[in-house]
């Protein structure tokens, strides 16, 4: 008989039916004499019974063999499940199957990790997990993760086709354009000598569409990135990766909100009001310390540089005096902070260059600090109205150049809300979303280093119109037409306006980003001479698609909502990739190996 229906389906209305399902023996228990085997398919599971006074002892023997992930066909009768047995946790849970016959379709050797238990991912090891993906894959929690990026992927392609947007798969075998994060290459077997590079993003081909006049362009989209892996960085990754012609900042919010208006529905079924909240990343930088703010709680910067101005803390006052700013935090009840958790703080401001993290712990009705005694009480009175001091509250503060001060404080700010979420003195809902847009980014960012302006964003983000004048005399104030969607603390995406006359964007690449001319014709050029020949004016975005399914599952990790995801040395531990090849196969495309054989990379 062939499956009738699938393990999450049968309810008291099926009562008396004869069924066939089929699936994988997720559990079992022996009951006097009586067998309880679940079964488990991709839908959910369903109890079967197996009697011996009901079945032939063959079949019954079969069933007492049966091992855990075995596959099989089971026939039988739907009961109600005597009372006190229900099993409100589960769907299925108020009914069971008196199986007459049971087919084995696979039997399954002893695994190296249990399937059927929901806290496999804080027990068994990662890396054995990757290792047998297809059964780490197999558990409810992991399947759903794969399904609730199934149905946004749809949920998305069917919003972006509702929009009139087009979907278009641009090449992966692309041309390297050194930038940014490094790139992986391919060589090329008959052009000798020559490589591909896999794509960081469409960047370029979606732009060049717009050019072709596609008009609204959309790609969920594979990019590759081969930068040392931080904690939840893949190599190869998912965009929802958008270009519109003819449009402005103001549409691209529109468009985004309702997408992921449409998304958050579709996923959790929640209702996300829009629009959503706007944040310059000056205000950001100010109140939050940072540029993808997490605004699900306070615990806000204030600045004191005017009230310090002067101060007899020479700290303090000779900070303003060279230019820098003094700002502060007020951890609510952090007086209580260990020794262990202030030097955390301490490590944190001295990796931004500080000498050292100034506090106040306000405890017995004091402010204990080595440094209140330099303060007037003018500036403790600033203080405590400012940040509403109070007893058991822990003040820390931050002297140094506007940017560095506000991301010290920044750090420090979302490590205090870890330790006060700890101690249950601060409370965010699990389904609360906090959306806003990060919007007038400084278009160019100093590289002191190499004594030099680089883009903030990508070199196509189009300055905003007033500033462009300013463009080659006071490059620090221009701003840029970028855009950040940012999601409790977590960036979402980013877009922009781009540059769509080649004039400026030839300023931009040799006068402003001082390129080379040879260097950007070899770079950009065909960019460049496919904006002379009528380039509309364009913008988009690219949302980061992993991140956005592994904040819909609640999972911290990308990993868990990528079905096969690589390790952290950017190894795939199921299929031993990357690994090395035959002599033959790097003769035909021309390489010679310069690693000694054992170096090359082992086969694991
Ligand atoms: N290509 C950009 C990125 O990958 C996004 C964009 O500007 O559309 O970050």
């Amino acid at each position: 008989m062939k499956r009738t229906h699938h393990c999450n389906e049968l309810r008291p209305e099926h009562l008396g039916q004869t069924v066939s399902l089929t699936g994988w023996v997720h559990s079992r228990r022996d009951l006097g004499g009586v067998i309880f085997i679940d079964i488990r398919d991709r839908e959910g599971r369903t109890q079967t019974v197996y009697d011996p006074s009901d079945l032939p002892r063959e079949t019954f023997d079969q069933a007492a063999a049966l091992r855990s992930e075995c596959v099989v066909r089971v026939t039988g009768k739907v009961r109600v499940r005597p009372a006190g047995t229900i099993n409100p946790k589960i769907p299925t849970g108020e009914i069971e199957v008196a199986v007459s016959g049971l087919e084995v379709l696979n039997q399954a050797e002893v695994l190296p990790f249990p399937v059927d238990d929901p806290e496999v991912a804080g027990k068994v090891n990662e890396e054995l997990r990757l290792k047998y993906r297809y059964l780490d894959l197999r558990r409810p929690e992991m399947g759903r993760n794969l399904r609730v990026r199934s149905k946004v992927a749809t949920a998305t392609r069917m919003y972006m086709d509702e929009q009139g947007f087009l979907e278009v798969e641009t090449p992966t075998l692309f041309k390297s354009t050194p930038e940014g994060a490094r790139e992986f290459l391919v060589p090329s077997r008959i052009n000798p000598g020559q490589f591909y590079a896999l794509p960081q993003s469409p960047q370029q081909f979606k732009q060049i569409l717009m050019v072709a006049g596609v008009e609204r362009y959309f790609q969920i989209a594979r990019c590759y990135r081969d930068e040392d892996l931080r904690a939840d960085r893949q190599p190869e990754f998912t965009q929802v990766d958008i270009e519109m012609s003819f449009i402005d900042r103001e549409d691209i919010y529109q468009l985004i909100e309702g997408l992921l208006k449409r998304v958050w529905k579709t996923a959790l079924d929640q209702d996300v009001p829009t629009p959503f909240r706007r944040i310059s990343f000056q205000e950001a930088l100010n109140r939050y310390g940072i540029d993808k703010p997490d605004t699900r709680f306070g615990l806000e910067l204030a600045d004191f540089t005017e009230e310090f101005r002067e101060s007899a803390f020479r700290v303090f006052n000779s900070t303003v005096a060279n230019g820098g700013v003094v700002k502060a935090i007020n951890a609510k009840g952090l007086a209580c902070a260990t020794q262990g958790q202030m030097d955390t703080m301490t490590e944190t401001a001295k990796n931004f260059g500080a000498k050292g993290l100034a506090f106040i712990k306000v405890e017995g009705g004091e402010w204990k600090s080595p440094i209140v005694k330099f303060f007037s009480a003018a500036e403790k009175a600033a203080l405590t109205s400012k940040l509403g001091i109070e007893e058991g509250d822990l003040v820390l503060f931050a002297a140094d150049q506007w940017l560095n001060a506000c991301e010290i404080l920044g750090k420090i700010r979302l490590y205090c809300a870890e330790i006060l979420k700890a101690q249950g003195k601060l409370n965010i809902p699990a389904n609360r979303f906090d959306f806003l847009w990060v919007v007038d980014f400084p278009l160019l960012s100093f590289d002191k280093e190499q004594n030099r302006w680089y883009s903030s964003h990508h070199p196509f983000t189009a300055p905003v119109a007033d500033d462009i004048g300013f463009l080659k005399t006071d490059p620090k104030h221009v701003r840029g037409q970028h855009y950040d969607i940012v999601v409790n603390g977590v960036e979402l995406g980013g877009g922009s306006i781009r540059i769509h006359q080649p004039e400026l964007q030839k300023t931009v690449f040799e006068e402003v980003l001082q390129i080379p001319p040879e260097e950007t014709q070899l770079r950009f050029g065909y960019m460049l001479e496919a904006f002379k020949y009528g380039a509309p004016p364009h913008g988009g975005i690219a949302l980061g698609f992993d991140r956005m399914i592994a904040i819909l599952c609640g999972t911290p990790s990308i990993r868990d909502v990528i079905a096969f995801p690589k390790t952290a040395k950017g190894t795939c531990l199921m299929t031993d990739s990357p690994s090395a090849v035959s002599p033959r196969q790097l003769r035909d495309l021309h390489i010679d190996l310069k690693v000694p054989k054992k170096e090359t990379p082992p086969a694991n």
